[in-house]
Formats: structure tokens, sequence, C-alpha cells
């Protein structure tokens, strides 16, 4: 049985130079995807259980209107039964929310926002084309807070052409005086799915390794525990979403490019046009046995838990990239910048 869902809202006023995700910027399609869904909610309905967490991204969830997300809620409502605590969290961007949406949100059960900060500077805003200022991530923040959001993740970025040390280090003092629960740090990569428009290089590879160890440093400091490679949380405030995730737990996607995975199945939405067409058109995935261990060492090695250790690893044990844990092999701190070059040796 499936616990977890995902709904993809793939709509965003405009594209950021980085983006690699599957949305679009006509917005006019709103209300008829809202209708798709509720065709694929009737597919998984009968795969689901009770729902322990529910998160809804995209795209920018935020675009839209307290009406489009009440007919959301009001089919997910119709079609799952929801546990009491489930995590429901809702991606939203600075410039999009505001705090009418906020306690919309807020009355609705959401009790977990994802912030799409990205960084605390101007001029890598605006490199990024994110709509935003630094205030306006700052005081979005606040208004959550105000709104009484107790659990808030900010999403940033690190790598990013142009950034360097010290920009770094503003951000993250900056987010970690806000003292969100949860902070996701994602290492900037060109996107692969389209034109990259960003000319510049991306900071050298020693800078890059300089701010990770940044991030561990200075989130460690401020009480935060790192769980995974991108992402740390104060006690207790890890994202049941994704650890299910990284357990390999089965989860439904709902929209546009969603993808589900349960059993050794994995289906993906069809992108929009053919999407409102035909909800329930998936591609399908079978995956092997050797696919699933592959998935799972990986998820194991992004988490602290690790993988069994045997005496291969020493080869990655003795640069001090991976480290003995009692039985097991976990990273270091350093080797986790090269962990995707090395899972595939493991
Ligand atoms: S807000 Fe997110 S999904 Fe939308 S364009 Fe920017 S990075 Fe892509």
């Amino acid at each position: 049985m499936i616990h977890s869902l995902y709904i993809h809202l793939p709509f965003c006023r405009r594209r950021c130079s980085y983006c690699d995700f599957y949305s679009q910027t006509n917005l006019s399609q709103k209300g008829a995807y809202i209708q798709a869904l509720e065709k694929d909610a009737i597919y998984f309905q009968s795969l689901c259980g009770e729902i322990k967490s529910l998160y809804i991204g995209g795209g920018t969830p935020s675009v839209f209107k307290r009406r489009e997300f009440a007919s959301l809620f009001a089919i997910l409502r119709r079609r799952f039964r929801f546990s009491k605590n489930c995590e429901t969290t809702v991606e939203v961007n600075p410039r999009s929310a505001n705090k009418n949406i906020l306690s919309f949100l807020g009355e609705n059960g959401v009790n977990r926002l994802s912030i799409g900060i990205q960084f605390l500077d101007a001029k890598l805003l605006k490199k990024a084309r994110r709509e935003h200022s630094p205030e306006d991530a700052e005081k979005l923040f606040i208004a959550a807070r105000l709104a009484g959001f107790n659990n808030i993740n900010t999403d940033i970025i690190y790598g990013f052409p142009g950034q360097d040390k010290k920009t770094f280090a503003d951000t993250l003092n900056r987010i970690t005086a806000l003292s969100p629960e949860h902070i996701s740090a994602y290492i900037y990569t060109p996107p692969s799915n389209r034109k990259n428009i960003l000319k510049e290089p991306t900071p050298a590879e020693e800078i890059i390794a300089a701010m990770y160890r940044t991030l561990c440093r200075e989130l460690k400091k401020a009480r935060y525990c790192h769980y995974e490679i991108s992402n740390f949380a104060r006690p207790g405030k890890q994202s049941a979403h994704n650890l299910n995730y990284w357990g390999r737990g089965a989860y439904a996607g709902l929209g546009a490019g969603a993808v589900s995975s349960f059993g050794n199945k994995r289906l993906t939405g069809a992108h929009l046009n053919n999407y409102l067409l035909s909800p329930l058109k998936k591609s399908e995935e079978i995956l092997t046995k050797k696919q699933i261990n592959f998935e799972k060492k990986f998820l194991a090695l992004r988490m602290l838990e690790g993988i069994p250790y045997r005496k291969t690893h020493e080869k990655f044990i003795a640069p001090g990239w991976m480290k003995k844990n009692g039985a097991k092999t976990i990273f270091t701190e350093k080797g986790w910048l090269l962990s995707n070059s090395i899972i595939v040796e493991l």
C-alpha cells in the first residue's frame, strides 16, 4: 500500500535560468489541470492506504489561487484518507505567496512550508532569474511564522556561477538567523533538459568544496542535524516525505511529469498537453532486482545509515572519503561531494 502522495503543479510565472524541472509559464491551463488531477487521484485511490505525507511541489504551487487550492484540497479529501498528523508540505516562492494564501493553507491542514529562497544576494537572484529580492524572501519567512507555521524548510543553492565564498556565507548567516526547522542545500548543476543560458563558469572545485565545508560546519553549530547529503534538520524535523523516498518507500505522484514508484514499478505522467488529454496515460518501467538494489545502496549512502562494510571499500576509506562506522561504511564530509562518482564504483 502507498502512504505517501506527491502532487506536481508544473506552472511558473517565468523560468529561472538554472531550472531543470518540468514546468511551463502558460498559466491559463491551471483550472483544467486540477480537473485532470482528479482522474489521476481516482486511479491511485485503490492503491493507497492512509496517507502519512503529502507534498505539493512544482513548478511554483503558490501561483495557484485560493479557490484553485480549495478545489485541489476537495479532490484530495474525496479520494484519500489522511492520517491525523499527516505531514503536509506546500512549496512556496517569495513573490507569488502572501499572508492570505499562507493563512488559507494553514487553515486547510498544510503544516509545513518549503520556501524557495536559493540566495539572499540581489545579484545572484537576478542572474538566476528569480522574481524575488532577498528582502521579499525574509518577509515571506516572517509572514509564514506569523501565519502559525512552525515547520519551514528553506532551499538554498551553492556552487552557482558568480557565487563566491563570502556571498554564500552571508546567505547562510541570514538563513540561520531566520532559524528554519529544515534547510535543503543543493549544489548547482547546469540544466540537462534545456539550453544552459548561463555563460559564466561555476566556481572552481576547491571553492565549492569550501562552501560545502562551511555549510556543514555552520549548520552543525546552529544545531542542525545533517541527515542526508543535501539536507539538514532540527531534531525531530526531518522531512517524513523525503525519508520515505530515501528509504525507497512506495509513493504516488499525481500530475504532469510526476513519478510514482511502488514495488518494482515506476510510472511517469505525460507532459502537460498530453496529460490534460489523458491523465492516466503513463510510461511504465519495470525495475530489475539489480536496479532496485543499486537504488537502495545509493539512497542508503546518501543518508547517514551507510551500507554493510566490505574490504573493497578500503579504496575509498584510505583517502578519507568514506569511513567505517561499526559494521557499516558511510561517507565522510570530504567524500560527500564526490559521492555520485564513488557510488557507481561500489
Ligand atoms: S520556480 Fe522552480 S520550477 Fe519554476 S522555473 Fe524556477 S526553478 Fe524551475
